[in-house]
């Protein structure tokens, strides 16, 4: 029943220390996109619910639900950090979908050891998903016990809406060009709706006569667009100038994938072209075979009309949460793996799932007496048609992407499972597959994708690229003809679907699929032998971790050591430094799982942007620019120094290696060199653990000889470098595919590196994301690298890689990469000389 007063207590749904969301070890919860809310970091294995309600949504892997309160406040309740990878093991779920329940009463229960180990942090969060009408305010920041008042939530009072700002207020108006590949389609109309709303000022788009506001993605893929093209922004409101400068600037910014986007190999022949043989469009390259399997949209049987309105409206919003909870986690799930693409695909659907426009058009629908199905259903019609008539293939392709909110949306209100079931290895057949169709099938194993319609550009057919999964469009209707249950043959390469193939055929490919498979696990195998190059030159392969779980897996996957420990695990997210004892225990569990390999510890790199509870900092104007890694042993020596202490009680030294961060100069390693010194006096020690600096800003890189001198070796972190050296935010969107390490001053920077270090015998490694590119090894072989530290799942293809190099001709040709202009330039040269296999 509905509850006038928008007023609201939740009590604490688990035991434990509270964190605001801002304290959360996840960017996405922590940045308050999810919600306004709170975290708990829990103590005991029940969540229970934190007021009266219904529950509206039960994620598939019981790690998460959804509440409707009483006064219409939805709150997701999300136990642990990346649980959904769990995949409800350890997870399970005491309510339904559509109970009724009540305040205190068991939600689900989790197995807390076997969570804990696996999930990257048990913290859980209370978060409101509907926040746009109300507001969270901490009712206490201490521990709390289950049942004892945590959040207050409140409507949130009309002044506060962004209207009244843009009624006063000035006027401002700019021009750009258009710099996204393709004009103005889905994903950058909803990075620009983004960025209005960061804003109380209202913005418009203006191009040919036409205009659109900025709140809706529909409304400025409907002007479309081109590429290039001049447009005009309005912003009116308070903040109206700098509103116009962010847009300004994300309007002319191209997005990371469409810069990095190879070219899909198009094939523009269609229809049957020999007998027995479809052919159509590649969408995801492959070569395999597998029986056809149909899958159908759904079809709405006729409307009688006459519906209550206030009846259907509910129903259909309702549905709007419950999908936009589901897309909220493959987002999240999205951005845990760093999935860009579909991070961004994703983003853009929940922006359409909210767009005004489409929205209207439901709710008038339903005025009019429809049901909600078929208001749904109308509404993204009309926009389909909308899009098909922009004279843009792009726009065109991304009726797709409404096509899947329609059916998402229609699958709740019908009450169908909006999973369903293929058998591994099947090849499915569609009219049209959209983005949510291709995840689920690619987490089902099939072997391969095609449709009757659909276009090589589509978000389909990004995320069947990103997957690996081969992909045909625009095979025509006679696909959906087919018997299924047939063995076919995909040749995406080829854009043919082969529909008769013999048994040879069928056995050729089947052996490719089987040479690709054991090659992999080959690289599997090898992974625990070292690796030298063809010419006998020792590349370790060494992994990066934040724990000794993660340790472990790295070791199991073949891992010559850890190339980097990021200490900063054990500092965030609490209310008390870990002690000396705490540490050296950390460290030594990270050391006892890596068996006799050696172990860099990278010694704490917070401050900047990453700030501890216990630890106040002055807040800074430019925070990666000020006192973060090394530098914090400025402000905070005795911080350093109990970490150099912990370190130091840990055995076998001999495997324990120091790493130091954002280092400048000379004097800051011997500075801790002297306290290392120092302590290991005090602690009676005649034994040094090794001394490394970090190569992460040009100052570093410039002065390697001299660091060298002092230094047992150098670890270059290219993800910082490549920040400092670009003047290029690290993990500023519109500029992610210009921070790209494989620009040649980062080349040249890196060649310096090495041939300082080599001066004084020292060796260099590479911890940061480039030592993870299979494009990048060779170059970093050729310039003098001889430790790559990667990500854990990468370490046999990287061995691998190494394998197959030339280090002397890796040399020859990296020196002639430093000439030249661009990192475009770069990456397409490694393409020519060393063909990724
Ligand atoms: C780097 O900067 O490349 C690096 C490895 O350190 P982090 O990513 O932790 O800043
Ligand atoms: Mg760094």
């Amino acid at each position: 029943m509905p509850n006038n007063n928008k007023e609201l207590t939740l009590s604490a749904p688990l035991s434990g220390p509270v964190l605001t969301l801002a304290n959360v070890p996840d960017a996405v919860f922590a940045s308050g996109a999810m919600g306004d809310g709170i975290a708990i970091d829990p103590l005991n294995d029940t969540l229970y619910a934190p007021c009266d309600g219904e529950v509206i949504h039960v994620a598939r892997t019981g790690h998460a639900v959804t509440l409707r309160a009483d006064n219409g406040a939805e709150l997701l309740l999300h136990l642990g950090l990346d649980t959904v990878e769990l995949q409800g093991d350890g997870f399970s779920m005491l309510v339904k979908e559509g109970a009724r329940v009540s305040n205190g009463q068991p939600l689900l229960r989790y197995d807390v050891d076997k969570v804990a180990l696996r999930c990257k942090s048990l913290v859980s969060l209370l978060v409101i998903t509907n926040g746009e009408h109300f507001q969270a305010r901490p009712i206490t920041l201490k521990g709390v016990k289950v049942g004892e008042p945590l959040l207050h939530i409140l409507a949130k009072a009309p002044g506060e809406t962004q209207d009244d700002d843009q009624a006063t207020g000035s006027e401002v108006f700019g021009q750009i060009r258009i710099a996204h590949r393709g004009g103005l389609h889905a994903r950058p109309a909803a990075l620009i709706r983004q960025t209005a709303q960061g804003f109380k000022s209202r913005s418009r788009l203006h191009f040919q006569g036409k205009s659109a506001s900025c709140d809706s993605v529909m409304g400025m893929m409907g002007l479309a667009i081109t590429e290039q093209a001049q447009v005009h922004v309005s912003c009116r409101g308070s903040d109206a100038e700098a509103a116009l400068q962010a847009l300004l600037a994300t309007l002319s910014t191209a997005l990371a994938e469409e810069a990095h986007a190879e070219a899909p190999a198009i094939k523009p022949q269609r229809g049957i072209a020999e007998a027995g043989v479809l052919q159509g469009v590649c969408a995801a390259p492959g070569l395999v075979t597998g029986p056809l399997v149909r899958l159908d949209g759904i079809q709405l049987p006729q409307d009688a009309g006459g519906h209550d309105a206030e009846e259907q409206r509910q129903r259909l919003d309702s549905a709007l949460s419950q999908v936009s909870g589901e897309i909220h986690l493959t987002l999240e799930n999205a951005k845990a793996r760093r999935h860009r693409d579909e991070e961004a695909i994703f983003s853009a659907h929940l922006a359409l799932l909210e767009d005004p426009v489409l929205l209207d058009a439901a709710h008038l629908f339903i005025k009019q007496g429809s049901a909600a199905t078929h208001a749904w259903n109308r509404s993204i019609e009309a926009q389909c048609q909308v899009l098909q008539q922009l004279g843009s293939t792009l726009l065109a392709e991304r009726a797709n992407d409404l096509r899947d909110l329609r059916q998402r949306v229609l699958r709740v209100l019908l009450g169908e499972a909006w999973q369903f079931d293929v058998a591994a290895g099947a090849i499915v057949a569609a009219q049209e597959l959209t983005p949510s169709d291709l995840l689920q099938l690619s987490a089902q194993g099939v072997a391969g994708v095609c449709m009757a319609e659909g276009g090589a550009t589509s978000h389909v057919a990004i995320l069947a690229r990103g997957k690996g999964l081969p992909c045909l469009v625009a095979l025509g209707d006679a696909l959906l003809a087919q018997a299924p249950g047939k063995m076919v043959v995909l040749d995406a390469d080829g854009g043919r679907l082969e529909l008769t193939p013999t048994a040879e055929r069928l056995a050729q490919v089947h052996q490719e699929q089987v040479r690709q498979t054991s090659r992999r696990a080959e690289q599997q195998t090898l992974a625990h032998t070292p690796a030298r190059t063809l010419d006998d030159v020792a590349v370790e392969v060494a992994a990066n971790v934040a724990s000794c779980g993660e340790a472990a897996q790295a070791l199991a996957n073949g891992a010559d050591g850890v190339g980097l420990l990021r200490t900063e695990f054990l500092f965030v997210d609490r209310h008390t430094a870990p002690d000396e004892e705490e540490q050296r225990q950390a460290y030594q569990a990270v050391l006892h799982a890596m068996g006799d390999k050696p172990v860099i510890i990278r010694t704490i790199d917070v401050g900047g942007d990453k700030q501890l509870d216990y630890l106040p900092l002055p807040t800074e104007a430019n925070p990666v620019l000020g006192l973060r890694g090394i530098r914090l042993a400025q402000v905070r020596p005795q911080l350093l120094d109990q970490q150099l202490r912990a370190l130091l009680q840990t055995r076998p030294l001999s495997r324990c290696r120091i790493l130091l961060p954002m280092v400048t100069e000379v004097d800051e390693l011997l500075h801790i060199r002297q306290r290392l010194d120092a302590i290991g006096a005090e602690l009676g020690l005649s034994e040094r653990p090794q001394l490394g600096v970090m190569i992460e800003v040009p100052a570093a890189a410039l002065l390697a000889e001299q660091l060298a001198e002092h230094a047992d070796f150098l670890s270059i972190g290219t993800n910082d470098l490549s920040q400092y050296t670009l003047a290029m935010d690290r993990d500023h969107a519109g500029l992610a595919a210009r921070v790209d390490a494989l620009h040649p001053a980062l080349l040249r920077l890196i060649a310096q590196t090495c041939a300082g270090a080599a001066k004084h015998g020292r060796w260099v490694g590479v911890c940061g994301a480039l030592a993870s590119d299979p494009l990048a090894t060779p170059v970093l072989i050729g310039l003098g690298v001889r430790e790559l530290s990667v990500s854990p799942p990468q370490i046999g293809a990287i061995k691998d890689r190494v394998r197959h190099l030339d280090a002397a001709q890796c040399a020859r040709l990296s020196a002639e990469l430093l000439n030249l202009g661009s990192a475009a330039g770069v990456r397409q040269a490694c393409h020519q000389h060393w063909p990724l296999g």
